[in-house]
């Protein structure tokens, strides 16, 4: 068992500085039972700051597990509408969302691929109306990770199950600067240099960008419009910042769902659906994947890239300088969360309206003419590494360098 008290520090971060929790507020959190311990510490502290009510949504792995060998198809795709309204009531009244991320990256590798992509299809059909709440901004969301026996054993295979976890505890604490004297005044800083980068591209107004590495040679337009955001976010219509991924050392904007030509290679595995896709490669045509290599998971990969029109097209294009805190632990994460904050990363399928002027309150038409892409997914992947160039191509047409070897050239003082 990790530090009581640097658990506790750790909790009250991610209520203060993650969601940003306010007196009255509702809370919702998503957890796993493995991590029993660490959310009990966080529902007290959520009360003591002045939550009027916390709501646990618990998973268990192992159940999931046996629901994925034992129940039949219509009840994995079939998502009960109480469920649904459980969420949808929560955002309604404004309550605070605080996903606890802990799942075993090798869960659901026996089973089927294509019924674990039914499965999550129908689940992110079910919760369509709820995700406008967060990809909008409209309450206050955030998700951080805590070790599970599995996960750490994947990241430290040598070692115990208790001295893996102990080591993941760690990396997490010194990553998401928990081992700070005062974290809540390390996230102001930190959320300070993140703005200057990303007022700084929003001042270049880059048409495309470039990206040149082993295997990959892409370029992404960017739609005219296009937000660069990063760190914290403004809940909307007031003026309280909330941190929606913790940690998170990028900047991120959308590329133009019809304008991205090229191949890219990935850098690092991902999971996705409780699987692993690794050493994969996409080439894109007008924003479409229209050809595709895997080394490892490429059912998967067909899978997720099949699950509706915008699957197969871009929503995301986030900036990560290759000697980030998290890409110098030199670890592999098998987490999502983690492994993008360590590396340029893009993602398949849906845009955040948040990334484009005026886009919150566009209709599915008008964004998609702007060249903003919809889909039930957003599954994002890395891309960085310390061979990428990136070139930024300016209006009148010129180009300047934007990274080299990695990492940034830009001045942000400048
Ligand atoms: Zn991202
Ligand atoms: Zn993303």
């Amino acid at each position: 068992m990790a530090d009581k008290q640097m658990q506790e520090k750790y909790a009250e971060l991610a209520l203060r500085t993650g969601v940003n929790l306010q007196k009255g507020q509702a809370l919702m959190i998503n957890s796993s039972i493995e991590g029993a311990e660490f959310t009990r510490i966080v529902v007290k502290k959520a009360y003591e700051l002045g939550a009027k009510n916390v709501l646990v949504n618990w998973a268990d792995d192992e159940l999931t597990l046996m629901k994925y060998q034992y129940a039949p198809e219509e009840v994995l795709t079939n998502v009960p509408q109480w469920q649904i309204d459980k969420q949808l009531d929560f955002a309604k009244d404004g309550a605070a969302l605080l996903a606890i991320r802990s799942t075993n990256p090798d869960l659901l590798k026996d089973i089927d691929a294509s019924k674990v992509a039914k499965a999550t299809k129908a689940s992110a059909e079910a919760m369509k109306e709820f995700r406008k709440y967060t990809m909008n901004d409209r309450i206050p969301w955030s998700i951080i990770s805590i070790p599970t026996g599995d996960w750490s054993q994947k990241i430290f295979p040598g070692k115990s199950v208790e001295e893996a976890k102990e080591a993941l505890w760690e990396q997490i604490f010194t990553i998401v600067r928990v081992d700070k004297e005062d974290p809540v005044a390390a996230w102001d800083e930190h959320n300070l240099t993140l703005r200057k980068a990303r007022e700084f591209l929003n001042k270049r107004k880059y048409k495309k960008l470039v990206f040149k590495a082993p295997g990959t040679d892409i370029s992404f337009e960017l739609p005219e419009g296009h937000i660069w955001k990063g760190g914290s976010a403004k809940l909307a219509g007031t003026d309280l910042d909330f941190n929606p991924n913790m940690p998170t050392e990028e900047v991120f904007t959308m590329p133009h769902k019809y304008g991205v030509n090229g191949t890219v290679a990935s850098t690092k595995p991902l999971i996705y659906g409780g699987n692993m896709i690794d050493n994969f490669s996409l080439t894109f045509k007008d924003g479409k994947v229209v050809d595709f290599q895997a080394e490892k998971g490429y059912d998967t990969l067909k899978h997720l890239l099949e699950t509706d029109e915008g699957a197969s097209r871009l929503g995301e294009l986030a900036l990560v300088p290759h000697e980030s805190p998290i890409s110098q632990s030199g670890l592999i994460f098998y987490n999502t969360l983690y492994d993008e904050n360590a590396s340029c990363h893009i993602a398949l399928g849906k845009a955040y309206p948040t990334n484009l002027e005026g886009g919150s309150a566009m209709n599915e038409e008008e964004l998609d003419k702007h060249g903003v892409n919809d889909s039930l997914t957003h599954v994002d992947f890395m891309i960085g590494s310390a061979d990428l160039d990136i070139d930024g191509v300016t209006a009148d047409g010129k180009s300047e360098a934007v990274f080299r070897k990695g990492t940034w050239t830009l001045d942000f003082n400048a």
